[in-house]
């Protein structure tokens, strides 16, 4: 976790990864985009066909990452996350993603999802903050 501050703003006003893992079970990850592939390909130091059959779930144009006893297959108890360079944006981008500024239920559910969302805050005040980090960047990348 980096210590962003920006115009004033510091990401850990409103998120501290507590590394829990939450984010990386359940049967289905997030999609990789092209990029998402090749840095992976690239961390992992395989080929792409090899990085294919052994990691990823491949429905129609959509790739995800396999899934192994309920998680992430590069999820490790104790470890967290074993291809953290190569990781997609997505996960990269979790727990901040700007349609919680849209939307308060967003913000609530990924609230409720996310021990690391400091749940002192007012929506209000999560979304000031959250929208002075995003001012200058479209996403916030951890
Ligand atoms: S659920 Fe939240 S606190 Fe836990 S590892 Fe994921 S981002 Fe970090
Ligand atoms: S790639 Fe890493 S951060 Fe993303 S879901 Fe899998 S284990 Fe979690």
């Amino acid at each position: 976790m980096t210590e962003e501050k920006k115009h004033g703003c510091r990401v850990t006003d409103i998120f501290v990864c507590g590394r829990c893992g939450y984010c990386c079970q359940g049967e289905t990850t997030v999609s990789l985009d092209g990029d998402d592939q090749n840095r992976m390909i690239v961390e992992l130091g395989m080929e792409r066909d090899k990085v294919r059959d052994r990691y990823w779930r491949v429905t129609g144009n959509v790739v995800q990452m396999k899934t192994v006893n309920g998680h992430c297959i590069f999820y490790m108890e104790g470890t967290g996350c074993t291809v953290h360079k190569g990781r997609p944006w997505r996960c990269g981008q979790w727990p901040l993603h700007p349609s919680i500024l849209s939307d308060k239920n967003n913000f609530e559910t990924i609230r409720d999802s996310c021990p690391g969302i400091n749940k002192e805050l007012s929506y209000e005040k999560f979304c000031e903050v959250l929208r002075c980090l995003l001012d200058d960047k479209k996403n916030i990348i951890f």
